[in-house]
């Protein structure tokens, strides 16, 4: 794609990043094929092509408006055009360029901007998110059924085993997820122990970062990437193997940590350390099969159909594809079909609180496809997508790594 950037922007990090990759775009238009805001809208601008576009405009110095916020907004940043495109555009990097110039050009006002700065304040914060759950499920019989239907009663915190190993690995204890499923964590730490494998946390780590990246905040996500870079250096030094993230979309975060402090040059090297460092909890896993995979074996056949959704950003953003499905018929489950399994749910972080109807919508689809096969129990890898899902189903949604925890006994 020809592009002729204005030159306030042109010779700038952000400019330069942007051209390189509009070039990389050969308009050919595969990728609306396989985006879900496409496919439910119908409209060429809520497709990857139609908002590479509306950012090629905005860097060429044409008007930016309310109406090229809203189809920036639309986008789930699920990644899902980035498998499809056969030029291998990082569409992603765009979009946060162009939503970043967005913020700045047509600054949010009223509901909008109030509605943010609360989920920015409250979500990435484990101290107060995690009281005001509890709080919030006594009182659920009281609220209104969206905002309970995302408090779901998840299993209590298993027992972590006693770090005596001599292999370490770092856990990332995140914002929301031991307030809402404290035993995914607990749970890895078990699997990982089995494996000869200490997990432990660093108490003064926290949010991943993506919360405030995607609510017009990069300043805020590079303070908490810096933060948590710091709980873990000590532990990284003293020869801890790896940063396990149960959550995949705060692995695909921490994995980006090098870029996100790309332009610091105090934290730039050990931001670039911590992100080859980071993994995601079922590449470890798969990494210690020699040793997981008999003792599952000897566990025999689970006897329960299961459906697992594989989240946008272990798919598309991780390219992680095939692994849990492969551990969990090792620990003894049948799979069901899923169709269409590219697509999102519509959980897609905050998402689903800013974007309900769409967000509803692709919650319906994704729900009908995992229950093509009937299955007794839905497996994912992502405490958002787990709480969406389960926002809408009766049927159980656990994360998979719980799942084969409880397998290994
Ligand atoms: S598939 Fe890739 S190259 Fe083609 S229009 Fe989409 S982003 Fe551009
Ligand atoms: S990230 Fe997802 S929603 Fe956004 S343009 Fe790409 S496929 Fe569509």
């Amino acid at each position: 794609m020809q592009t002729n950037l204005s030159t306030d922007i042109k010779n700038t990090p952000r400019g330069r990043e942007a051209d390189a990759i509009l070039r990389t775009c050969v308009h050919c238009g595969f990728c609306t094929a396989t985006c879900p805001t496409y496919q439910l809208l119908g409209d060429e601008l809520d497709g990857p092509r139609g908002r590479i576009y509306l950012i090629k405009q905005m860097l060429e110095g044409q008007p930016v408006t309310e109406k090229t916020r809203l189809h920036l907004d639309r986008c789930l940043t699920c990644r899902s055009c980035e498998s499809t495109c056969p030029s291998g555009v990082k569409y992603s990097r765009l979009l946060d360029i162009g939503r970043e110039m967005v913020a700045e050009k047509v600054p949010r006002t009223g509901t909008a901007y109030w509605t943010r700065l609360a989920l920015k304040t409250l979500l990435p914060r484990r101290g107060l998110f995690t009281p005001a759950a509890a709080l919030g499920k006594v009182f659920r019989p009281l609220m209104p059924s969206a905002l309970a239907s995302k408090l779901p009663d998840m299993p209590a915190r298993g027992a972590w085993p006693i770090p005596v190993r001599a292999r370490r690995m770092i856990a990332l204890a995140g914002c929301v997820q031991p307030g809402l499923a404290p035993d995914i964590n607990a749970a890895t730490a078990r699997v990982l122990d089995a494996a000869g494998i200490s997990l432990v946390e660093a108490d003064k780590a926290g949010c991943c970062g993506a919360v405030r990246c995607h609510l017009d905040d990069a300043a805020g996500g590079r303070e908490d990437a810096r933060r948590n870079i710091a709980a873990w250096w000590p532990l990284v030094e003293a020869g801890a193997e790896a940063i396990v993230v149960t959550a995949s979309g705060c692995g695909v975060q921490v994995k980006d940590y090098g870029h996100l402090l790309k332009d610091d040059p105090e934290w730039r090297d050990k931001a670039e350390r911590i992100g080859a460092l980071a993994r995601d909890v079922s590449e470890v896993v798969i990494a210690e099969k020699a040793r997981l995979l008999p003792r599952l074996a000897k566990a025999g056949p689970a006897g329960r159909k299961l459906a697992f959704h594989s989240p946008c950003t272990l798919q598309h953003g991780m390219k992680i594809r095939g692994v849990v499905e492969e551990l969990l018929v090792a620990a003894g489950f049948e799979l069901t079909p899923v169709p269409d399994s590219h697509l999102c749910c519509g959980s897609a972080g905050t998402y689903s609180v800013l974007q309900p109807e769409i967000s509803g919508k692709l919650l319906d689809n994704k729900l009908e496809a995992l229950n093509t096969g009937a299955p007794e129990i839905i497996a994912t890898a992502n405490i958002g997508c787990l709480t969406h899902l389960q926002s809408g189903s009766l049927r159980p949604v656990r994360h998979w790594v719980e799942l084969l925890a409880e397998r290994l006994g």
